[in-house]
């Protein structure tokens, strides 16, 4: 909104920012604090030193990033999502992804602006209460944004993404999944994987602790990760067997059948080095040779191995909804359109809304737009149901002095005033606000009663 009053206002907060970028001017007892501080947290911090909290803007971004940990926007990996920040009107966005012990988290953000940007990534436990701060786990590494995030346990994570105040441009975000270990066998994947968790053994009366990977007979399985020996023995059921101690992690990784033990107990090993050769000692004398791999934690013993070993996600899929859409006001086209919780025709409805109804577009993933409603329900619409704000749907004319705002709240701004009479071509309508352009081509909010 290039209106004088927001200019000045602008200019104004500028000259703030520069001074806390480069006075420097932190006190001795206060920086030893900081140093402890998430980057993020450092901003936040630096804001409130120079009562930038105060000033309206200053709030807004405050306020955006504690708003942002309390949306409940559900992606699933590989994702990938194009954004629009904009300089007077400050954001931060967030995604809930569910994870398993033993993946990876890997999140990157590309970041396109006119000016160098910060952009602050943090990954926080989720759900987040309100009432109490949330536990927070890594922090983008502001030089490249990246955060490459081991879970270690079944559970919710809360990804928040916001950029410094006062910047405007274009962020991608990607998150992808990852395996933690590597896979125990050589020259094999977790496609290669013939039987899973908790499969039925001798007629239901065990499950399968385990996953079984077949391969010919002497083809090395190999350390999954870094550890040491912790033993090398035989059992009736699981044959010729190697314990693996995995020091990072507070488990055991277990290797049976094997036709042959290649290492001692106490030995270091790193990942990929060889522990023995693949046979069908114990009770896999029957079948054909395969390893069975196990992982046992300490406290709650045996879990799945699969999601610690499985093959990473694939890239994700290119936003393919019309980018140049981002950061305007946009419209439905058909007769109605449904605003979801997820970019998935599968997930939840959010909001139903009629032909011709005003969408800022936030963002967009593959062939869906991240949209933000006039009451500001955000969420996410097919590409598809979306057409540009441009052709007059009718006119509205104007019976008194009128002023046309910058948002369609009672709390917006002044963007123009219209005289008596003047016939306003219509854009799109939601409840008790018109989207209309001005005879001097300013776009804006006309309340309706
Ligand atoms: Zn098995």
């Amino acid at each position: 909104m290039n209106t004088n009053r927001s200019m000045v206002r602008l200019a104004a907060l500028w000259g703030m920012l520069f001074f806390l970028t480069n006075c420097g001017g932190v006190q001795q007892p206060l920086k030893e604090v900081l140093k402890k501080q998430t980057p993020y947290e450092k901003y936040e911090q630096a804001l409130k030193n120079v009562k930038l909290e105060n000033t309206a803007l200053g709030n807004d971004w405050i306020v955006a990033g504690r708003k942002a940990l309390q949306d409940s926007i559900l992606v699933s990996l590989p994702f990938k999502e194009t954004g629009y920040f904009a300089a007077d009107k400050p954001i931060a966005v967030s995604y809930l992804v569910s994870l398993k012990r033993g993946e990876r988290l890997v999140v990157g953000v590309e970041v396109r602006s006119m000016q160098a940007t910060q952009v602050f990534v943090d990954l926080f436990e989720a759900p987040i209460p309100t009432s109490q701060s949330p536990v927070h786990l890594a922090s983008g590494d502001t030089s490249n944004t990246v955060i490459d995030f081991e879970s270690r346990e079944d559970r919710l994570y809360l990804i928040r993404l916001q950029p410094e105040l006062l910047r405007s441009g274009n962020y991608t975000i990607t998150m992808t999944r990852e395996p933690s270990l590597a896979f125990p066998v050589q020259g094999k994947d977790s496609r290669n994987i013939s039987s899973f968790w908790g499969a039925d053994r001798d007629a239901g009366k065990r499950r399968h602790e385990g996953i079984d990977i077949f391969a010919k007979k002497g083809t090395p399985a190999i350390a999954a990760t870094d550890g040491y020996i912790a033993a090398v023995n035989e059992n009736r059921l699981g044959g010729k067997v190697v314990w693996l101690q995995d020091t990072k992690r507070q488990q055991r990784l277990y290797y049976a059948h094997l036709d042959e033990q290649l290492v001692r107990p106490g030995q270091k090993v790193i990942a990929g080095d060889t522990l023995g050769l693949i046979g069908n000692t114990g009770n896999a004398r029957t079948t054909a040779p395969h390893l069975h791999f196990g992982i046992y934690t300490f406290g709650i013993g045996a879990i799945d191995p699969l999601p610690a070993v499985r093959v990473g996600s694939p890239a994700p899929p290119n936003v393919t909804a019309p980018m140049e859409r981002l950061g305007t006001w946009a419209r439905t086209s058909g007769k109605k359109g449904i605003v979801r919780i997820s970019p998935d025709k599968k997930s939840s409805p959010l909001s139903e809304i009629l032909k011709h109804t005003p969408v800022y577009i936030l963002g967009g993933v593959r062939d869906w737009y991240k949209v933000s409603l006039p009451d500001n329900t955000i969420g996410y619409i097919e590409a598809k149901q979306i057409e540009n704000a441009e052709k007059p749907i009718r006119t509205q004319k104007i019976a008194s002095l009128t002023q046309i705002l910058d948002q369609p709240a009672a709390s917006a701004g002044f963007l123009a005033t219209v005289e008596p009479g003047t016939q306003l071509p219509v854009l799109a309508s939601f409840g008790s606000f018109l989207y209309v352009k001005t005879p001097d081509g300013i776009a804006g909010w006309l309340p309706i009663s």
